[in-house]
Order: structure tokens, then C-alpha cells, then sequence
């Protein structure tokens, strides 16, 4: 207990906003968008170091910079890294934001500008914690990391589409036994778990012809939007969900459902619930034919199925393989053409003490207990814990507004959010 008191002395309630507004006003759009990241990687590598703690710079080329720190406990134990990305998505239209895309502003208690919420406001909070347990020369066994990503927002399944997380972890450059990542979860909620996407190229082939005797070909795109229409109704199946998700289940459709009413879409709320149980089915590519007076002999169509709870890759390849079957179509192929780090969901346990310890720190410091949530789409916590590392999403302020026009994060949710991280880390990082 001394110990979180002490540590909680060392959260700068003022500092925190201010650093997330200084984040916020050095635009760092992802390096595969067009941005760079290597000045907001010098600033945050700058503002620790002068705190005194040591920072490893990992350069990846093309401006994409990750930053790691570890501060070693007593003796060995227990690692728990902190997570926070510097890099946001592109403005967009200048003439739609209400006020300039990266000001940073500090007004009506919200820190306003592109990347205030996602997540430059839970990257200030994970480096306020950061600090405070250097400051407060905390004791603890085991090590406190920070890692700080320059790549999440193009996430894609695809191999070499991973990020730097995924080369950190696998190269054992960064090593944890839980991850809290400070993605904009809102503060009532800690997401556990999310979906994965499994990407698929469906082939079809035919038959070449003139197009004045279609009879003597075999027409690969008819083929295509059969086999199309049957690989869809994979969607159309409720998933069962695994027993110890059931609650978390329950609680994602009802948060997914009032955020839709909140944004004016009430008419999305059904589907936006459906999305837990069910395949999300998006036919995203196709291609086809060479003229229109020839029967096409070839046609491919790319695919993204994003898989619920309790449907790993290797059961809708399954699914899939029947569909195609019971559609009659021959000469139809399909591959996976995500890599081997996507495809089947991933969670961790609500019985795992990382979200154990956030959950009953929340209470704690807050007043509230978090829901346990499951999202919609994969993010780095996909990689983590694909990787052995259970890890959660607990960040300041609802996802809704993240990548959308006049974004902003909530000033008080920032020190609040730290507190959580503090208090949670000196649980987790207790000796056992
Ligand atoms: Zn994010």
C-alpha cells in the first residue's frame, strides 16, 4: 500500500495533459500513410530521458521509429509492459475540423486535435505511470516496460504488414508476461479480446468463348457470384461463444448498441450487436474477363471474414470448403492469404491477473468496475498475445470519436487513467 501511495504522489495530474497536448501538436501520422514518426520518437525519447530514465531507440527504416524503456525491480519476477502507439491517422479534410488538426488546444477539459484519443492521451498517461514509479523509486520486484509503437494504425494480417511490436516480440528485444494497452477503451471498459481477420482469394476458372456463343464457354465470373453469394451466408450463422466469454459477449453488444444511438445511428444498433456472434463478411477486391465479347475464363475475388469468438481459422476453412461444395460450382479454389499472425481471434482470460488487477485497481481508485468487452477488429494486442503475452486494451475516454473530424480526449481521464496504470502495476508487480 505505501508503495501506490507513493507512486500516486509521482503522477502529475497537470503534467500528464500538458505532455498528451505537446503529443498531440507534433503530427506523426502512421510512416505507411505518407508519415513520419521519427520527431515525435525524438521528443517522448527527450522527455524521458531528462526525467532519467534510459530509452532504446529500434529504427525500422522508412521513419518508422519504436521506443522501449525498462525499469528492473529488486529481483527477478514478474515483467509488465505498458503500451502506448505515437502514431495517429492522416487529418483528412483541414475545412472539417472546427478547430486546426494538431493544436493540441486544452479547452473546456478536453485535449483537442487528430490523435488526442487514439492515443496520445493513453500514451501520456502510460508515460506519466512510467515516470512516476522512477520518480517514486518504487519497490518492486520484476520489471515495469514501456513500449511506444510507430506503426498500429496500419495493422493488416498480412505478412510484413505486422509492425514493429510483432518484430520486437519475436526477436526477444521485448519480452513481457502481460501487456496493458492504453488504446481508448474508456475507463468503464477493458477489452479482452478481439476478432481476427482471416483474408481469403477465392479463384474461379472457366472456359474462354466468343461472346456471340456463350454456350461453348464456361463463364468464371456467373461462377464467381454464385460461389460469391455462397461463401457470404457464412455470415448468416450465430457462432457460439466460449463459455468464460459469455458475459463479455453480452456486455460488447450492449456497449456496441448505445454507442450507436449516441452517434444518431439507431438503426445500426442491431447490426453493430450482431457483429459478436457473427462472421463479418466484406468481399472487398475482384477481378475479371479481358473483353467484353470474350466468356471469361478466370476470376478472382479477395475476401476479408472477420471471425468472432469461438471460430478459429481452421474451422472457417472448413465452413468455407462446404459452402463451396454445396454450391455446385466446380473448378473453385480458395487460400488464406493472411499470414500465419492472423485469422483466428484472440483473447485473454478474464481470469488472468492482468485484467484482474486493472479491473479491481479501477474500483479502487476510480469507484468503478470495468465491463470486460470484446472488439470488433484486431490492433497490436492481436500480436501480443499471439505471441504469449496476454494483454488488454484500458485507456482514457470511449473509442467513438477515434479517427473521426474535431477528435479529443478528456483532460481528467488522463490522470485518472495513469492512477489505474500505477496502482495496477504495483499489484501486478508484487512479489508473489
Ligand atoms: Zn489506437
Amino acid at each position: 500500500m505505501k508503495t501506490k501511495e507513493s507512486v500516486l504522489r509521482c503522477v502529475g495530474e497537470k503534467e500528464v495533459v500538458d505532455l498528451c497536448s505537446r503529443l498531440v501538436q507534433i503530427p506523426s501520422i502512421t510512416p505507411a500513410y505518407g508519415g513520419d514518426t521519427t520527431e515525435i520518437a525524438r521528443f517522448i525519447k527527450e522527455y524521458l530521458e531528462q526525467k532519467g530514465v534510459n530509452v532504446e531507440t529500434h529504427d525500422f527504416g522508412s521513419r518508422t521509429v519504436a521506443l522501449t524503456s525498462r525499469l528492473k525491480g529488486r529481483l527477478t519476477g514478474p515483467r509488465l509492459i505498458l503500451y502506448g502507439h505515437m502514431d495517429v491517422v492522416p487529418a483528412g479534410e483541414a475545412e472539417r475540423w472546427s478547430f486546426p488538426p494538431f493544436c493540441g488546444e486544452i479547452r473546456d477539459g478536453k485535449v483537442l486535435g487528430r490523435g488526442a484519443l487514439d492515443m496520445k492521451g493513453g500514451l501520456a498517461s502510460v508515460m506519466t505511470t512510467y515516470l512516476a514509479f522512477h520518480e517514486a523509486d518504487a519497490e518492486f520486484d520484476g520489471s515495469l516496460i514501456l513500449a511506444i509503437a510507430p506503426d498500429e494504425e496500419k495493422w493488416m494480417p498480412v505478412e510484413g504488414g505486422l509492425g514493429t511490436q510483432w518484430s520486437l516480440l519475436k526477436s526477444g528485444r521485448l519480452q513481457g508476461d502481460a501487456c496493458i494497452m492504453a488504446e481508448p477503451s474508456g475507463l468503464g471498459t477493458i477489452t479482452i479480446g478481439e476478432k481476427g481477420e482471416y483474408w481469403i482469394k477465392v479463384t474461379a476458372k472457366g472456359k474462354p468463348a466468343h461472346a456471340t456463343s456463350p454456350m461453348l464457354g464456361d463463364n468464371a465470373i456467373e461462377k464467381m457470384m454464385k460461389v460469391l453469394d455462397a461463401i457470404r451466408s457464412i455470415g448468416e450463422e450465430i457462432i457460439p461463444t466460449p463459455p468464460e466469454l459469455v458475459n463479455a459477449i453480452q456486455s460488447s453488444k450492449e456497449i456496441a448498441s448505445r454507442s450507436m444511438v449516441e452517434q444518431g445511428l439507431k438503426d445500426k444498433a442491431e447490426g453493430a450487436k450482431r457483429l459478436l456472434d457473427h462472421v463479418a463478411v466484406n468481399i472487398g477486391e475482384i477481378q475479371g474477363g479481358t473483353m467484353t465479347n470474350v466468356v471469361p475464363d478466370k476470376c478472382i475475388a479477395k475476401l476479408a471474414l472477420v471471425l468472432p469468438m469461438g471460430l478459429d481459422a481452421q474451422r472457417a476453412r472448413e465452413k468455407i470448403e462446404r459452402l463451396i461444395l454445396k454450391s455446385g460450382v466446380s473448378d473453385v479454389t480458395f487460400e488464406q492469404f493472411s499470414g500465419e499472425m492472423a485469422g483466428s481471434p484472440t483473447y485473454t482470460k478474464p481470469t488472468e491477473k492482468v485484467v484482474k488487477t486493472v479491473q479491481e485497481n479501477a474500483k479502487q481508485v476510480l469507484g468503478i468496475t470495468p465491463q470486460l468487452m470484446i472488439a470488433t477488429g484486431p490492433g497490436d494486442a492481436n500480436v501480443y498475445r499471439r505471441m504469449g503475452v496476454p494483454s488488454i486494451y484500458y485507456g482514457p475516454t470511449g473509442f467513438a470519436g477515434a479517427h473521426s473530424y474535431d477528435e479529443w480526449v478528456s483532460a481528467a481521464d488522463l490522470s485518472s487513467a495513469a492512477k489505474v496504470y500505477a496502482c495496477a502495476a504495483v499489484d501486478y508487480l508484487a512479489a508473489n
